[in-house]
């Protein structure tokens, strides 16, 4: 356990805030208000409430207690990254690693220089944008807010990963994710920090079952609460997983003793939270060629004693009493040209989703940080080489470090369409195809949809694949199988409409140029207001419709949708 980093909370302590209780906070039943003295400690993921009580306070005032229980396990499940100063040192890391014995792909060595020996000019500059937690309509809303518009330098959209843990997730908005081309990645089945090997391992079956969610397709996994131990890595090597993302980069990499390591294998041990994570570093613990891929923080102007993690928009910035979207903004810049100007370690944007939502019903859309952060990425985008990822796809780069010039060869970083046509009625995480196919899985305690058949009951920890539920007159849905990609999958014919490696994709990529054209990325952001045309060509989650339980819930905010169905009306069509 690693209390430290969830301790440090500037708003804590606000008294006569109240919160319903704790039983409804874990999604069971639960009535009524808790009045909690001290605040918003007692549940970190209370931080964005705490700076929205007054709203919050309204909101569960007068809406229905059955909107309620949907809403604030929601709000429950976001959870904290915050660092309040290093985690590691040299004395602490006594990491040691022989270059010319560990080396790539299989190994690599905890270094702040770039991998395979490359010189900093030629690396690209890489963005990792991430997002934890349950996966519903209005947490993609909010990643495609910042992506949707963007393109990399090979004009592909870029891609993210979603760190998906399972209570409240929508499953089939996590096959449609996977679908577009995005990271699925596991943060455990109940959201639980230094987890059990069933934690983890349930939460890949479940995924693979409801999701569709090729095993070989989930590779990494990030601790709820960052909160992981020797075990925790341990049970990852075990059970296959490539890479953890838990650990930070907490030291500045303008300071000699930075720990703002490339990615790197655990042939050797940790080099990371050496101060923080009991019988990590000095060579623990041994995993051959399982990779850690760090938290790279940002640092406001206090330096090393100011360090922003995960969400670093909703911290306040050179130690002000107040959060500002500027001084944010100026911080994250110079972090990045740190970088950039360095040793070109990637940076990364790691988020909350819910944070930055605009389609949470009830809570105002946090507008200024949202073109914020887009100001940040438009302002990245400028620059030569930037390229905002995946951790697969960052980790793909390090494991074969090619230097910009090759980077059309780097199958990862490239975009791609499954040929399947649009009036083709099967349920494989393709909306316009699986219109009207999915099977609503009406769970009091969160509803669901899937194209896979709903179980006899929620997957649990003790129960992580049920047998399916299968209605009168109707054949069982079968599962993906492990030949077939998930948008050929027909789970209702039970068959691979293209079995063939080469027959099924479009490579849309464009090549870039050996001599700097085109390195740059394309496309702004904007507001959510702006009403710039769309570029993609594809979207996985339009705003509209199949995300929501019936009756009061869908009702309720059926407004709000109309809202930002009006925003978003451009980016829809066509889609
Ligand atoms: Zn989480």
């Amino acid at each position: 356990m690693r209390m430290s980093r969830v301790e440090d909370y500037p708003w804590a302590g606000r008294a006569g805030f109240y919160v319903l209780g704790k039983s409804l906070l874990d999604g069971k039943e639960g009535t009524g208000f808790v009045k909690v003295s001290s605040g918003c400690r007692l549940f970190e993921a209370w931080r964005y409430a705490c700076r929205h009580d007054s709203t919050l306070l309204f909101l569960f005032t007068m809406l229905p207690q059955v909107l309620l229980a949907l809403l604030v396990p929601l709000l429950a499940l976001a959870d904290e990254g915050s660092i309040s100063g290093p985690t590691t040192s040299v004395e602490a890391a006594g990491y040691s690693c022989d270059p010319n014995k560990c080396k790539l792909p299989k190994c690599n060595c905890a270094s702040a220089k770039p991998p395979g020996g490359l010189d900093p000019k030629d690396v690209p500059m890489f963005v990792v944008f991430t997002a934890d937690d349950a996966v519903q309509s209005y947490t993609l809303d909010a990643v495609n807010q910042f992506l949707a518009r963007r393109k990399n330098p090979n004009g592909c959209q870029p891609k993210m990963t979603y760190y998906t843990s399972l209570n409240y997730t929508n499953y089939t908005l996590v096959t449609d994710w996977y679908v577009a081309g995005n990271e699925i990645a596991d943060h455990t089945m109940t959201h639980v920090g230094d987890p059990s090997k069933e934690e983890i391992n349930g939460n890949l079956m479940a995924l693979n079952a409801l999701a569709g969610i090729p095993y070989t397709a989930i590779t990494g996994f990030r601790a709820p609460y960052l909160n992981y131990s020797v075990n925790t890595l341990k049970a990852l090597a075990a059970a296959g997983f490539t890479y953890d993302s838990s650990a930070s980069a907490s030291i500045p990499v303008t300071d000699p003793n930075t720990d703002a390591y490339w990615p790197y294998t655990l042939d050797n041990g940790m080099a990371n939270d050496c101060l923080q994570v009991q019988g990590s570093c000095k060579g623990q613990p041994v995993l051959p060629g399982f990779w850690e891929i760090p938290m790279y923080a940002f640092f406001d102007n206090k330096g090393v004693a100011g360090p922003h993690l995960m969400d670093p928009w909703l911290d306040n910035a050179n130690g002000a009493t107040k959060q500002n979207d500027t001084a944010t903004l100026e911080y994250m810049k110079n972090t990045f040209t740190a970088h950039y100007n360095g040793n070109r370690q990637p940076i990364g944007l790691y988020t909350h989703p819910i944070h930055l939502s605009t389609t949470y019903p009830g809570v105002p859309a946090p507008n200024g940080t949202i073109n914020m952060i887009n100001s940040f990425l438009d302002w990245a985008q400028t620059q030569q080489n930037v390229w905002i990822v995946s951790s697969q796809q960052l980790l793909a780069w390090v494991q074969n470090p090619v230097p910009v010039s090759q980077l059309d060869s780097v199958q990862a970083l490239k975009c791609s369409t499954p040929k399947v046509d649009a009036s083709t009625k099967i349920c494989n995480g393709i909306p316009s195809n699986e219109a009207g196919l999915l099977s609503h899985c009406s769970f009091p305690e969160f509803p669901f949809y899937t194209c896979y058949g709903c179980p006899q009951t929620i997957p649990t920890v003790a129960n992580p694949n049920p047998p399916q539920q299968v209605p009168d007159g109707q054949q069982a849905r079968q599962r993906i199988p492990a030949n077939c990609s998930t948008p050929f999958w027909d789970p209702i014919g039970a068959k691979c409409l293209c079995s063939s490696s080469e027959c099924q994709f479009n490579d849309i990529s464009r090549p870039i140029g050996p001599n700097g054209a085109n390195l740059t990325g394309g496309g702004t952001g904007g507001s959510p207001g702006q009403s710039s045309a769309p570029t993609q060509s594809y979207v996985p989650f339009n705003g509209k419709g199949y995300a929501l339980p019936p009756g009061v819930w869908a009702a309720s905010v059926v407004g709000i949708l109309g809202a930002v169905a009006g925003v978003y009306g451009v980016l829809g069509a066509g889609m």
